[in-house]
């Protein structure tokens, strides 16, 4: 059975009251239920007339109701296109338009934007509330396989935030699901044993296949946040005593700035799994002071159903680098002309194995760009060491060239994030008359911290060569953050760089 939904079938069927997901309130739903509920959705979407490859918009948080819907989908034969349930109602219907969906599903307590989008479309509309709909378990049993599913069956359609022109589609497979979900339960002996808590998103990928298709795989259990706040995680942790954890570095970084009056106990945590964005070395060294866990850091994309690479069991984490390629994938630095380059040389980063999308919804073009002889080329700029281990050196995109010279701001960040008083940074090039590019950086500081910006450049220049120290700089309270909490570079404000010069 290929269908992405099969682990949740067999585990209600072998351990029908394991618990499978757990709420921030105490909710507590086994696998039997799970599957109850993801039936009736597809029991639903049937009545609907939604069959195998139609489209179904799913706008919800990070609720047991979002596994239900999801579930369904899949369960339908459908596909499940996930969407960020801050997007605003234009973005929503782009979406639904772009992927032809049939229905929208919206979670009760968000914004109106996804009744606004399907009714912009004209398209019908099912309000998601707590619990949803229940049928009988026989019922339930059957559902799957009237609709078996091919491992190239597109499962979810995930859209890229579209920095460089319209949101894509990244369609994952039932194959792509289920080879993530094997491989990090391989790589990290999760087993029915683990209990995971997450704050991370469900419609992003690294929530829903790392983590939520990885549990149910494996037949855990699963404690949900709504919405990511560190007391909330914390109070989790303390209630669920989680055996894994995982999330983006701005959540450790949010942790590691709370008090924690909950008494929280991280002694039976195994595996906190970080990625989405670069781990600075110095949380990664913090983390493990306070909480007494290593922090596993992994890198991907969406187009790679999530992780690629991580540090392997039995080998020690190196600070700065993301690991090998997973088990089945393989990972090839290469130059613009496609030729793969030795160890220690910068070039694009480029992914193969069972993880790599089909494509592209719709998009012949931007898959032709991005998968060449099964390659997926992923925009980022990275190099392999001795021991294969590969160190993301930055985005691509996100390289500033000054005055000629390369400066990859995650170098001169990782310096930042070393100063006492600096919690967050991004930096980024803004556009300069002399040099065509200059260094600029944007920080958050501690509560009560004065910073001054000229101080702050003495002692950058110490630690960094001259043009690689940020010319401009801007103290802000909080740097803007993205559907999974990581820093978004492009919705810096240029304004706020230009008055200190
Ligand atoms: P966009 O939609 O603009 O392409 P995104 O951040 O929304 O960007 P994702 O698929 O969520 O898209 O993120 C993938 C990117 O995140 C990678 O291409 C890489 O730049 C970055 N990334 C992920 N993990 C790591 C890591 N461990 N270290 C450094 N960068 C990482």
């Amino acid at each position: 059975m290929t269908n992405a939904a099969a682990p949740v079938w067999n585990h209600a069927a072998s351990t029908p009251d394991r618990i499978a997901l757990r709420g921030e309130e105490g909710e507590e739903w086994t696998y039997g239920r799970l599957r109850e509920r993801a039936a009736a959705v597809a029991g639903r979407l049937g009545e609907q007339g939604v069959g195998p490859g139609d489209r179904v918009l799913l706008v919800a948080p990070s609720v047991p109701e979002f596994a239900f819907a999801y579930y369904g989908i899949l369960a339908a034969g459908a596909i499940a296109v996930t969407a960020n349930t801050m997007a605003p109602h234009r973005e929503l219907a782009y979406i639904a338009g772009d992927a032809e969906v049939s229905l929208v599903l919206g979670w009760h307590a968000i914004t109106p934007a996804p009744k606004q989008a399907a009714d912009e479309l004209s398209l019908p509309y099912w309000e998601l509330r707590p619990g949803l709909a229940e049928t009988g378990p026989a019922e339930a049993c059957a559902i799957l396989d009237a609709h078996p599913r091919e491992d190239d069956d597109t499962a979810a359609l995930l859209y890229t935030s579209g920095t460089t022109g319209r949101p894509k589609g990244s369609q994952l497979t039932h194959g792509n699901l289920n080879a993530c979900a094997a491989v990090f339960c391989d790589v990290h002996a999760i087993t029915g044993d683990d209990c995971a808590v997450t704050g991370l998103p469900l419609f992003h990928v690294f929530g829903q296949a790392c983590v939520m298709a990885t549990t149910m795989r494996a037949g855990g259990s699963l404690t949900l946040l709504e919405r990511f706040h560190p007391s909330t995680m914390l109070a989790m942790i303390r209630r669920d005593h989680p055996t894994f954890i995982a999330g983006v570095p701005t959540m450790w970084n949010a942790l590691l700035r709370t008090a924690d009056d909950t008494g929280a106990d991280f002694t039976g945590l195994r595996l906190a799994s970080s990625g989405g964005a670069s781990l600075p070395v110095e949380v990664m060294r913090a983390f493990e002071e306070r909480f007494g866990c290593t922090i596993v850091e992994g890198y991907g994309l969406t187009e790679t159903t999530g992780a690629a690479t991580c540090h392997l069991a039995g080998r020690p984490a190196k600070p700065g680098h993301v690991g090998r390629a997973l088990p089945g994938c393989a990972v090839s630095v290469r130059d613009d002309d496609g030729h793969e380059l030795p160890p220690g040389q910068v070039g694009e980063v480029h992914i193969k194995g069972p993880i790599v999308m089909k494509g592209y919804w719709n998009r012949p073009d931007a898959t032709a760009e991005a998968l060449r002889d099964g390659w997926l080329r992923t925009g980022d700029l990275g190099a392999t060491d001795d021991d294969g281990d590969l160190r993301i050196v930055d985005r691509k995109k996100d390289l500033v060239i000054r005055g000629g010279y390369n400066v990859y701001p995650r170098e001169v960040e990782e310096v930042l994030y070393e100063h006492p008083d600096i919690v967050e940074a991004a930096v980024i090039g803004v556009p300069d008359e002399f040099y065509g590019e200059e260094v600029a950086a944007v920080i958050a500081v501690r509560p009560g911290a004065r910073l001054d910006v000229s101080e702050l450049r003495a002692w950058a220049k110490e630690r960094l060569s001259a043009y690689k120290v940020p010319h401009l700089v801007a103290v802000v309270d909080e740097l803007p953050k993205g559907a999974t909490g990581k820093i978004l570079k492009r919705a810096i404000d240029p304004a706020l760089l230009k008055a200190d010069a």
